[in-house]
């Protein structure tokens, strides 16, 4: 089958490398003239690592990942425990893969190598999509640039300003969820003590949170800092900030978080506003589907959004190479497959926000109480609670 994907996002990028796993024709339309990425960490979970196994591709994408050591989570200003528990070994033996922080510049680098590797021209840069056309025999997409390429379907994986959904679903603005995000990065050897454990640590205030983790082998610090604001302040939603700025929304926060913002290189101090959109009614039309942000983009509170671009991957490739059925009702097969777990982790990530932010005493004693309580003398019961997630296995039919 002839597969086309708009967009070379860690979504198009994974859907073209699952396609051609199940023995497809990939072409990748990004409009980028190069693949570059901002200076990010993010987290990749064991159910998005199960895919990777399946492709061959465990060892390029951890060469330059690190496993943290332990997951934990600390009130924001006295760096107090709330709970610390297991992880690294705990995630290959429980959830069947390992959970591992990358550097987003690395993780794109993995893949597309992956694709060079597979399908020397299968990635076409500065090809921008225009517009989709559904046809008796597939599709046939138009690039800004008026050049026209036809295949069997197209997999809309290009983000959630996507043009390929607005074709299909109408035009409509993702909506603001009322936090930006800092996007931080700095070398650990330029930190002063005390530096990041070797964790996924969450920071807990109020209105507020924080994640330190570290990339790159340990070289490099990693820090998101979400901050409740009523709106996005700054046109666009990824721009450039300053760090008295970053280090005024984490006034009198623990060492940890203050020290990072203050090494990050303030030329690399990135400063996000958080979009969502409501669930879509639909991600399929005809020979066409979405993936990824496209389809469901989320708040990143459960670090989990990547992720299910990389499960809708592998369903994706799976459905159309199920034999003796038309393209359209596998791409519905597909979305059938996929969209209750995308909800209930899209919901799970917004009900974060509350956990995370919580802003009176008795609010903080009433969550983290029970939290510390149960980190203490029940941590598997910590653990349990993320089976549904971590556990899952989009690779086996049965998802276990
Ligand atoms: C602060 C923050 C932290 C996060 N942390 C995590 C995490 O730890 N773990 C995790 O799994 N997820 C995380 N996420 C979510 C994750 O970044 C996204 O879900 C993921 O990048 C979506 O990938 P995608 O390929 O669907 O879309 P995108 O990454 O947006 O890629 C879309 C691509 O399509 C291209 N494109 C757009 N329009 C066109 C067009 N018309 N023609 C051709 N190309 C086009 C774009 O240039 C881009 O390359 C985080 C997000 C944020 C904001």
């Amino acid at each position: 089958m002839k597969v086309l994907i708009a967009g070379g996002g860690i979504g198009g990028l994974t859907a073209a490398l699952c396609c051609l796993h199940f023995g497809h024709d990939v072409t990748v339309f990004e409009q980028a003239a190069d693949l570059t990425e901002t200076g990010a960490g993010l987290q990749i979970p064991p159910n998005a690592m199960k895919v990777f196994e399946a492709l061959g591709l465990s060892t390029p994408i951890s060469a330059n990942a690190f496993q943290p050591e332990f997951i934990e989570a600390r009130m924001g200003i006295t760096g107090r425990a709330i709970f610390s528990i297991p992880l690294a070994q705990y995630a290959i033996d429980n959830w069947g893969a390992p959970y591992l922080h990358i550097h987003r510049a690395d993780y794109i680098k993995a893949l597309s190598q992956a694709l060079q590797q597979q399908a020397a021209s299968a990635l076409q840069l500065n090809s921008k999509i225009a517009s989709y056309q559904n046809t008796d025999h597939g599709v046939t997409l138009t690039l800004k640039d008026g050049r026209e390429f036809s295949g069997d379907l197209l997999i809309g994986a290009d983000g959630i300003k996507s043009e390929v959904r607005t074709q299909m679903l109408g035009p409509d603005s993702p909506r603001f969820t009322g936090n930006i995000a800092w996007r931080i990065v700095a070398p650990v050897q330029e930190l002063r003590e005390p530096t990041p454990n070797p964790s996924a640590c969450v920071w807990m205030g109020p209105g507020r949170h924080g994640v330190t983790y570290l990339l790159r082998r340990g070289e490099l610090a990693n820090f998101v800092g979400v901050v409740e604001q009523p709106s996005p302040l700054k046109e666009g939603w990824q721009v450039k900030g300053r760090p008295a700025e970053a280090l005024k929304d984490f006034k009198g926060w623990h060492p940890i978080v203050r020290k990072l913002i203050e090494a990050a290189d303030p030329d690399n101090l990135y400063r996000w506003a958080l979009f969502d959109r409501p669930p879509l009614t639909s991600w399929v039309d005809g020979q066409v589907a979405l993936l990824g942000d496209a389809a469901h983009p989320m708040l990143p509170f459960l670090a989990q959004g990547a992720a299910m671009a990389v499960e809708d991957s592998w369903t994706i490739a799976r459905e159309i190479s199920e034999k003796g059925r038309p393209i359209a009702t596998s791409l519905h097969a597909y979305e059938k497959r996929r969209y209750a777990r995308v909800l209930k982790v899209q919901n799970q990530s917004r009900a974060n926000m509350t956990t995370f932010h919580r802003r009176t005493k008795l609010g903080q004693l009433g969550t983290y109480g029970p939290m510390w309580l149960a980190g203490r003398l029940l941590p598997t019961v910590v653990h349990r609670r993320m089976d549904w997630l971590y556990g899952y296995d989009v690779t086996r039919p049965d998802g276990y």
